[in-house]
């Protein structure tokens, strides 16, 4: 008798335990400054990652990527963090800034030129490089085993794995051109030189969409422009398996930076591709954010540097335009973090508590994985963090 109901309790415990709802994982990102030597001590990272602990349980920390040269900040947090159970991911770019520190090649244009930069007059300029030339992947793959393998870190969380997008014009999207890019492209079946004299002769019209819907996004009305934006996803996305193979292969869990599916196209990410060697992405439905990868921001760069190409709705970006970004991300077989910006500025990032509070409710009522509260936890207001707090459902 008595073993029966101990088998019905344990059998009670079972179900109700597997009742509880999912306990969605937050990840913090810490933004120490792009390959320059950081001014935040390890105290102020620990203590501030502390307090998001306390209102929400931290699962991974994404820090990066300062050249620290002792490699003390990541050891110390390191440290820290695993002794609370979390985990610490090195946040690296891929295919742009790594010019700053490796000899690479850049991405080139259909037409041989390397697009502008990113706000060329700033320090933060960066250029994209090609994502086909094996020298710039070996080089990621090259400094992570050289100065950060023996840092303690459990991952590598990849940004910019991606080529340009319509920042600074549509340059940037028809790429990259460089004859490694083009051979690429051929075995896709894609002839580079029809798709110039396409676009030569459309102009803008060669972007014209017939229809868009969230689960298949823009339908192009040119084969050829579709052609070309599929071959180039697939050309881009493969070499990025390719180094989270790699990276894998190392034992080390990988997360991915990515666009908003309904931009991810242009700038070369195939979710499909990405999620099958991913453990976890990281879809930037930044609303709020009118600087790159921005969704209203990145898709009016599109509708002003094409303004003679038709079908482009306008797109409002209200908590429903969230919705339908978190269901096009639902089917795909990977972590699912989608990243929602606490950062605040008046003129590029102006969120409040409430936007806060309405974008994780989204999030949760998703049932993912979990969130990336982005993008540097250590410039968030306080108000931000507290906004976690009283959000339902928590
Ligand atoms: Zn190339």
């Amino acid at each position: 008798m008595k073993k029966i109901a101990l088998f019905l309790f344990v059998l009670l415990a079972l179900v109700s335990c597997q009742k509880q709802p999912k306990q969605s994982g937050c990840v913090v990102q810490v933004a120490l400054g792009h390959w320059v030597p950081t001014h935040y001590t390890a105290e102020q990272i620990i203590g501030r990652i502390d307090t998001v602990n306390q209102i929400m349980p931290v699962e991974k920390v994404i820090i990066g990527w300062t050249l620290d040269v002792d490699k003390k900040i990541y050891r110390q947090v390191g440290e820290y963090l695993h002794s609370k159970g979390i985990r610490m991911l090195l946040w690296l770019p891929l295919f742009a800034e790594t010019e700053q520190v490796f000899d690479n090649s850049p991405a080139v244009d259909l037409w041989g030129r390397t697009p502008a930069n990113y706000d060329s007059a700033a320090s933060n300029a960066f250029r994209f490089n090609c994502p086909s030339d094996p020298k710039n992947i070996a080089n990621l793959l090259d400094i992570y085993d050289r100065v950060f393998s023996d840092c303690g870190f459990d991952g590598v969380f990849l940004d910019r794995v991606r080529t340009q997008s319509f920042v600074c014009g549509v340059s940037g999207v028809l790429g990259c051109g460089c004859p490694l890019c083009v051979e690429r492209f051929a075995a896709e079946g894609v002839d580079i030189q029809k798709v110039k004299s396409e676009f030569e002769s459309q102009g803008d019209a060669f972007f014209s969409v017939s229809a868009y819907s969230p689960a298949d996004g823009f339908v192009f009305e040119n084969p050829l422009a579709a052609a070309f934006f599929k071959a180039k996803s697939h050309i881009v996305s493969s070499s990025v398996a390719a180094i989270c193979d790699s990276l894998r292969s190392r034992n080390l869990e990988v997360g991915l930076d990515l666009y908003a599916p309904f931009m991810a196209p242009f700038v070369g990410q195939d979710y499909s591709i990405l999620t099958a060697h991913a453990d976890f992405i990281k879809p930037m439905l930044y609303r709020k954010t009118f600087a790159p990868a921005g969704m209203g921001y990145e898709y009016e760069l599109l509708r002003k540097s094409l303004p003679g190409a038709t079908g482009y709705p306008a797109l409002e970006m209200d908590v429903d335009f969230l919705n339908s970004q978190l269901d096009a991300m639902a089917r795909y077989d990977c972590g699912k973090y989608p990243g929602i910006e606490l950062n605040y500025d008046k003129e590029l990032v102006p969120t409040s508590p409430e936007y806060v509070a309405e974008s994780l409710k989204a999030v949760k009522d998703h049932g993912f994985e979990g969130i990336v509260l982005s993008w540097n936890i250590l410039e968030v207001p306080l108000s931000h963090l507290e906004a976690l707090r009283s959000s339902p459902n928590q």
